[in-house]
């Protein structure tokens, strides 16, 4: 399965996507708009410059395509992060080891973790999303296994953002409550990869790309990708990013697509974003992919301020984050100053939030109902 990616994503090098919006002209753009089920080639004119100047025309195609299958319901969910242990060096992030190598590191034990539980399922969560950092030796698989089925007895539906595992690994989390993985493969551009993941398991890209399969052939029911948005060019990355979620409909037609947009923000000291994108940019790259992937959802945390996204809930948004915190321990004890992996901009409570999301028109959805069709 991940070699026919591996060759799907060799049909676009980074030259052939250049050329192809280069090329693209607003003509290209009115067609894409006007057909029903996009190719590669129209994603990449929804992505060009051509397609400035229609952004509106863009918008009103992704909420209608959004409200048809999604209906106007908007789930919220919260990370719950388990452990601020890495032994990667992924050069962006707060969390690696060389970032902070003099802070502290915890993991939660089955008492804290239970207590997070608590302070979150009281706020009135029925999603939640664990995350670790990639410290298999510390937060083992049976350790996931553990803090899932902790998590499920709370929560009716629990995620994981975590390491690259085994296809036997995930479905151990499976067998302990866990419905759906969440895995960015950061930059889908090999050398750049190679360049920003100096250490660990991470640096394995094709063991990282097939990783979403793996956990789909496991049992998941969701699994979420993106790209972290700022470390190459945009659009050349939603290219990948199109491509690797149409592969996974069409090898995984089991398990929903989830896409996040996670846009690096606060990087440690020393460490210069490539390449920035800005609100404009963002909005785009999210109507693109609403009209490439029609029937996936859209995640969005708070790591954008909150006037942002109240504009983008318009745009193809399913599923938000709301009162987060990225420290391990930050709902049971808020005052604790565990190493967080970023600073979130959006620090309105679940309520705000839900007050939000009700005024622009929407429904807040709390619980996941696949999960009852499904059984
Ligand atoms: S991005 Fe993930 S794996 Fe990389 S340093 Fe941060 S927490 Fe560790």
């Amino acid at each position: 399965m991940s070699t026919a990616l591996l060759e799907t994503l060799a049909l676009w090098p980074e030259s052939r996507i250049r050329e192809t919006l280069d090329a693209a002209t607003p003509d290209a753009v009115v067609g894409a708009l006007s057909r029903e089920r996009r190719d590669v080639r129209d994603l990449i004119a929804l992505l060009s410059p051509a397609a400035v100047p229609l952004l509106e025309e863009m918008a009103r195609e992704a909420q209608r395509l959004t409200r048809r299958q999604f209906g106007r319901t908007i789930s919220l969910y919260a990370p719950l992060y388990l452990s601020n242990v890495c032994a990667a060096d992924c050069i962006y992030c707060g969390f690696s080891a060389q970032a902070e190598p003099r802070h502290a590191r915890v993991t939660l034990t089955t008492g804290e973790i239970e207590r997070e539980c608590a302070a979150l399922s009281a706020m009135g969560y029925k999603s939640v999303l664990l995350l670790t950092g990639d410290a298999p030796a510390v937060a083992t698989p049976r350790y996931i296994a553990d803090a899932c089925a902790i998590a499920r007895r709370w929560f009716p539906s629990v995620a994981v953002e975590i390491y690259a595992m085994d296809q036997d690994e995930y479905a151990l989390l499976c067998t302990y409550g866990l419905d759906s993985v969440t895995l960015y493969m950061e930059t889908y551009e090999r050398e750049l990869y190679a360049r920003m993941h100096r250490h660990g398991r991470k640096r394995d890209y094709a063991y990282r790309l097939a990783a979403v399969e793996r956990a789909a052939a496991a049992g998941v029911r969701r699994v979420s990708i993106g790209a972290l948005l700022g470390l190459h060019d945009w659009r050349v990355e939603g290219v990948w990013l199109g491509l690797h979620g149409r592969h996974l409909e069409r090898y995984c037609w089991r398990t929903a697509l989830s896409l996040s947009f996670p846009r690096l923000r606060h990087t440690p000291p020393g460490f210069q974003i490539p390449k920035p994108v800005s609100d404009a940019e963002l909005v785009q790259m999210m109507l693109a992919m609403r009209l490439f992937l029609p029937e996936a959802g859209f995640n969005l945390s708070t790591r954008e301020p909150a006037v942002l996204r109240d504009r983008l809930i318009h745009l193809g948004v399913t599923a938000i984050s709301a009162g987060s915190s990225t420290r391990p321990g930050g709902y049971g004890a808020p005052e604790c100053n565990q190493l967080a992996q970023f600073e979130i901009e959006d620090r309105r409570s679940p309520a705000e939030v839900v007050a939000m999301i009700s005024k622009a028109g929407y429904d807040p959805v709390w619980k996941d109902f696949d999960a009852a069709f499904l059984g």
